[in-house]
């Protein structure tokens, strides 16, 4: 054995003194998975999109979802081409300004996917796999993809239609899935989007100036009342109503009905409800009223708003006073 050093094998061969690692293996082993295979193709055509589609469909089977990384339409110099990545390539940019509603999570993972297209002299397409793997795990279900779920243009229209029109998002859902069975968009996602869309109309104006502004164009009778504290004007009470219950109410202005409701708002204002009834026993609403308070006074300026909604001169004179003793009595 001279000259040649000892072969000891196992843990417990004598003669080896066990030196401690110097740090204890921390990091996690790195997650690796190579979809390749699947992105190679001999696919050549003149339709830059049609090989797009073809990469998201595949990628779509493997559960997993690509974007447009980078696209350039080339010039003299430069070929065209466009780069797709997978959707938690690059790295989570958490911006402060951020709504709560917006915030998705970090998915980005700095994922490197990557397939690169390109286009020859001929014209023609061709796809090339850059990087296939993933350093991810490929989702059960496909329903969370951020992108996949996100709208065709002819859906995302469709959605705002029915937002305007008030239509509950878990209707607009429903109608959507109905016409696209494939549809894979989340509750949340819709949410989130109705949400930016009332802001996009808000645009900058306040939830206050926004209401006024909505009950204007449409018509509405309104009517507002504000009181000055702490040196700005701080809005009191507020009262609508619709044209077509105005022409209602003055063709039936007999028997009314009042109540308020509580937990309808954040401000924590009372909706109070006037409802009238027609000859033929159907009720109407006449007109609805946000109180701060249930005051004697703020009920009074209510009627008094739901009074001056009459056309007929004897009308107000009458109710004036069965309001005065209604608003007391209550
Ligand atoms: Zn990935």
């Amino acid at each position: 054995m001279a000259g040649k050093r000892e072969l000891v094998l196992g843990i417990c061969a004598p003669g080896i003194v066990e030196v401690p690692p110097d740090k204890p293996p921390s990091r996690p082993v790195a997650y690796e998975i190579d979809t390749s295979e699947h992105f190679y193709t001999e696919m050549a055509t003149p339709d830059r999109d049609e090989l797009i589609r073809w990469a998201r469909d595949i990628a779509l089977k493997l559960k997993f979802a690509i974007v447009i990384g980078k696209s350039d339409n080339g010039s003299d110099k430069r070929k065209q081409y466009f780069r797709l990545d997978c959707e938690r390539g690059g790295r989570y940019v958490s911006t402060n300004k951020k709504l709560k509603s917006d915030q998705t999570g970090t998915r980005k993972c700095g994922c490197p996917f990557r397939l690169r297209g390109y286009c020859h002299a001929d014209k023609t397409w061709h796809l090339t796999v850059v990087n296939g793997k993933h350093n991810h795990e490929l989702d059960k279900a496909v329903e969370g993809h951020l992108i996949v779920g996100r709208l065709k243009p002819e859906e995302r229209q469709c959605m705002e239609e029915m937002s305007r029109n008030l239509v509950p998002p878990k209707n607009i859902m429903s109608t959507l899935k109905d016409r696209d069975p494939n549809n894979k968009t989340t509750a949340k996602q819709l949410y989130n989007l109705s949400h930016r869309l009332k802001l996009k109309m808000r645009a900058s104006m306040t939830e206050m100036q926004h209401l006024s502004k909505r009950l204007v164009e449409t018509g509405y009778f309104f009517k507002h009342r504000t009181v000055v504290a702490d040196g700005s004007e701080h809005v009191q009470d507020i009262f609508f109503a619709h044209p077509k219950s105005i022409s209602l109410f003055n063709s039936f202005p007999t028997v009314l009905l009042m109540d308020s409701t509580y937990k309808t708002n954040k401000y924590k204002m009372s909706l109070f409800e006037i409802v009238g009834f027609t000859s033929t026993g159907r009720s109407f609403n006449v007109g609805f009223a946000w109180l701060t308070n249930e005051r004697e006074d703020n009920f009074t300026w209510a009627l008094e708003q739901c009074v001056s909604l009459l056309r007929n001169e004897d009308f107000p004179r009458y109710f004036q006073h069965r309001l005065q003793w209604f608003v007391v009595s209550m």
